[in-house]
């Protein structure tokens, strides 16, 4: 579908971002479609775009939820997400959200550390509730991706080693409070070689097999997110090659695989919409200042990130610019070198693949509103979050001001 940018960006002004929920609808049902055969379900990352009206889109077709905070989980249960369908990952919890989320009963809650079991073991026993784990491997596999969105290697702070992980269901199965009954691994974010993720898998499943011999009954293969997509020219992972990977390496197990996609189910279909305050130019460069920033896109200043930036129908000649935004910041930039024609005031801007950690990643840095977020389906535009106001942000201030 072809969206009209222009009409969507004079209609809620900028910046703006638009999210086409046809091609959502579209990767979910490729993505479960690739799966099928065999018991399964995707648990969309709420963290990649957390806007209500896309975890509910996501909901309405079955999908459930992978949440890394309280706050997650709750969007998600108000967005309509059945909670046997949520899942709590994430590499540290207080207390009351391991409260909240046993008194929410939702699927499983996902293990990181030694540590933290004995948390949730405590805080169940205080409910005198038994709670549904899930313990995250570290394979300690290379993903190839960038180093900041790699989690699999032993260098990093996520899940526990093989060794560390089986002493933890031995732990577990003995334990009153504690019901372990799943599995999981996540090695990175935007992967796009298959090979690392099903030696992964591979490595797990083999663990599973083994505690599925000590009567510990795995039910969940969780084979966490991560998938690529296409921003400048990747190849990608088939979703179809990745499905029968996970299942031929987990075959005879007899569980349900889940999967938490963010990145693949919501990336390209988001567009940040930006207009061009000026021009601005020294001896060696050119500038196209605009008035959308790294608070409200921060993957180009925080991991270099490439997105495609488009001058709507203007076809003159082209020449290398950065486009940056207003923040007091030299990193504040959308792209570096792109090359876009002359650009005049309010000429508008396309920053492509911005829905997934756009928005979710914002923030009101230089007293800035966050920006509006609009969803197209069917062909039919809507606002799904107001554009922020100065009020708005100074709310919890205000009260205070003596
Ligand atoms: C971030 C994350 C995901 C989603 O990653 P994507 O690359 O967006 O698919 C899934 N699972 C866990 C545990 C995560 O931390």
């Amino acid at each position: 579908m072809t969206l009209d940018f222009l009409a969507l960006s004079n209609k809620y002004d900028t910046p703006l971002y638009v999210y086409d929920f046809d091609y959502i609808a579209d990767r979910y049902h490729a993505l479960k479609e690739a799966f099928s055969g065999q018991k399964s379900l995707i648990n969309y990352a709420v963290k990649a775009n957390s806007n209500l009206s896309v975890i509910s889109h996501l909901a309405k077709m079955g999908a459930g939820a992978d949440c890394v905070s309280i706050g997650e989980v709750k969007r998600a249960i108000i967005a309509g997400v059945d909670k046997y369908k949520i899942i709590f990952s994430g590499v540290g919890k207080k207390d009351e959200e391991i409260h909240e989320a046993l008194k929410q009963d939702i699927l499983l809650i996902n293990l990181e550390s030694e540590a933290e079991m004995k948390r949730v073991e405590s805080v169940a026993a205080s409910l005198g509730k038994e709670a549904r784990i899930s313990i995250r491997v570290n394979p300690n596999i290379d993903p190839k991706t960038h180093p900041y969105i790699s989690t699999g290697l032993h260098d990093n702070k996520f899940g526990v080693e093989i060794d560390v992980a089986k002493r933890m269901y031995i732990y577990a199965k003995k334990s009153a409070n504690l019901n372990p009954v799943g599995i999981h691994f996540h090695i990175g974010s935007q992967l796009t070689e298959l090979e690392p993720i099903a030696e992964a898998c591979g490595i797990v499943a083999d663990l599973a097999r083994t505690l599925k011999a000590l009567e510990i009954d795995i039910r969940f293969f969780d084979v966490g997110g991560g998938l690529g997509v296409v921003y400048d020219n990747e190849t990608t992972i088939s979703v179809k090659e990745y499905a029968d990977m996970i299942k031929e390496k987990t075959k005879g197990l007899d569980v349900t695989l889940l999967c938490e996609p963010g990145r693949y189910m919501v990336a390209n279909s988001g567009y940040f919409l930006t207009k061009v305050l000026y021009e601005k130019r020294n001896d060696t460069k050119r500038f196209v200042v605009v008035d959308g920033a790294m608070n409200d896109l921060l993957r180009p200043s925080l991991y270099e990130a490439y997105h495609k930036i488009e001058a709507l129908g203007n076809e003159n000649e082209k020449t290398p610019t950065d486009v940056v935004g207003p923040v007091c910041e030299s990193g504040d930039f959308l792209g570096k070198g792109v090359l876009l024609p002359q650009l005049n005031h309010n000429d508008l801007l396309i920053v492509h693949s911005a829905g997934a950690y756009g928005f979710s990643m914002s923030s009101n840095y230089n007293t800035r509103n966050r920006a509006a977020e609009v969803a197209v389906e069917n062909g039919k535009d809507r606002l799904i979050r107001a554009r922020e106001t100065f009020e708005d942000l100074i709310a919890l201030e205000k009260e205070f001001l003596v």
